[in-house]
């Protein structure tokens, strides 16, 4: 493997990175960058941010995340997952909208709290 260079997303600085064949990582100020790098090259994920429909006289959509990072290859069938599902109010921050989504093993769940 030739060296690969990426940015480091993990905080607003943006280092630029640079990963030789060995694993070895440069231009990262902080541990948190190496170890972003490693996973983006062996296992590259990404937290989902989306909305999903509901019933809510006031809102169309409730805001929603998944819980922790899926796969980057499994983006697709959660965007699917997501744009099939509809959310019932009542909503709080955390409920779980849907349960490991898209068998990411991670459930969907909302960021805001609708009531009405
Ligand atoms: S390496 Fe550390 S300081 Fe640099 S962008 Fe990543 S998290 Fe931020």
């Amino acid at each position: 493997m030739a060296t690969k260079e990426l940015t480091c997303i993990i905080c607003p600085r943006g280092c630029h990175l640079s990963v030789d064949e060995n694993m070895n990582v440069t231009g990262n100020s902080c541990p948190r960058g190496a170890a972003y790098a490693k996973q983006e090259l062996t296992n590259p994920t990404r937290t989902i941010t989306s909305t999903v429909r509901c019933d809510s006289k006031l809102l169309e959509v409730c805001p929603v995340k998944t819980k922790d990072p899926i796969p980057k290859g499994k983006i697709f069938d959660v965007m699917a997952a997501i744009n099939a599902a509809k959310v019932t109010i009542p909503v709080h921050i955390g409920d779980v909208v849907i349960k490991n989504v898209a068998e990411t093993g991670t459930d969907l769940v909302s960021t805001r709290e609708i009531l009405e």
